[in-house]
């Protein structure tokens, strides 16, 4: 397996595609680019999945379509990148490998390291095909809706989305995402199917894939208008690395933060002021970093106002979204 080249396949044969995504990886050499000629083969398409190695619905949704020999609009560039990640024991448990970089932080310089090549890879092969957009496919951790992410706001980055999910955050949030080298003529967006272990994220993905690889337009919204919420300026809560945190119904005194396990039924939802989160230990507010798109450290002003309390926002509520594409 060649880990740091991105090998390329055409028209892969059907029949010859293993039954489980699993061994179909298997088949693979590596970080992969599957193209797939279409009906109209002037025009191009590029999708990407499993940048993280434990978010497969996206993989699942492609892996189905390939073994069904369809014909897509377009030609279609299809990014399998983190393959060996994937395989790793245990399977489909890795986001990244032990290790290395999160790729989904790699498309920037440097490109030094294995994911900083691959993903190197990925942005020439985008210049020498010539895409007319992207989307790249995600799984939540946690129990999610599924949701987008863009890094620009207008009609075709909206319709990209809308082809999975009524729910777009705006981030102006700059880390080295794949959807970050979006631009007006060419737009990129995440998509979060959901959570990596619910089947409601699975179907989204392959109704989702199929709108994209079948309709002849995917950049225009329809002529009667579109309902979407829309999320502005998110921002990230981040821990330092030697951060330790459990999850627990009660404070864990070796603990910086104990986090409930019901903290997740806050997911896009409205947080007010005063809500409890989760438990800080002694060294847990000086754990926490609050970033926003100027990299501000914004968290001793929102005040963390006890060891046992909660985070306090500055704001009388805020929406909760845990965003990690
Ligand atoms: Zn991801």
């Amino acid at each position: 397996m060649q880990d740091d080249r991105i090998s390329i396949q055409h028209n892969p044969d059907p029949a010859g595609i293993a039954r489980t995504p699993q061994d179909f990886l298997r088949q693979l050499d590596g970080p992969t680019l599957i193209v797939v000629d279409g009906e109209d083969n002037d025009r191009c398409r590029a999708l990407s999945t499993l940048l993280h190695g434990n978010e497969l619905s996206g993989l699942r949704a492609l892996h189905g379509w390939l073994r069904r020999g369809e014909r897509p609009r377009v030609r279609m560039l299809l990014f399998i990148l983190s393959v060996s990640t994937a395989l790793a024991d245990p399977l489909f448990s890795h986001r990244q490998l032990p290790g290395e970089r999160d790729i989904n932080r790699c498309f920037r310089p440097p490109f030094g390291d294995r994911p900083g090549r691959v993903a190197e890879q990925l942005l020439e092969l985008l210049e020498e095909y010539k895409p007319e957009c992207m989307i790249d496919i995600h799984n939540t951790t946690g129990m999610n809706p599924a949701f987008g992410v863009a890094t620009h706001e207008d009609p075709a980055h909206e319709a990209l989305v809308a082809l999975f999910t009524r729910r777009l955050i705006i981030t102006d949030i700059r880390l080295g995402a794949l959807m970050e080298i979006s631009r007006p003529e060419f737009p990129v967006v995440t998509i979060e199917c959901g959570g990596n272990r619910d089947p409601a994220a699975d179907r989204l993905a392959v109704q989702g894939v199929l709108r994209y690889l079948q309709q002849d337009e995917v950049l225009q919204l329809p002529a009667a208008g579109l309902h979407l919420d829309l999320y502005h300026h998110p921002v990230r809560l981040e821990l330092s690395p030697e951060t330790e945190i459990r999850f627990a119904d009660e404070p864990d005194p070796d603990a910086d933060i104990t986090v409930p396990r019901h903290l997740e039924r806050y997911n896009f939802g409205q947080v007010g002021a005063g809500t409890f989160l989760f438990w800080l230990g002694p060294r847990g507010r000086s754990r926490l970093r609050l970033r926003d798109a100027s990299g501000a450290m914004c968290c001793r002003n929102t005040s963390t106002a006890s060891a046992t309390a909660s985070m306090r926002p500055s704001r009388s509520s805020f929406s909760w979204s845990p965003t990690i594409p």
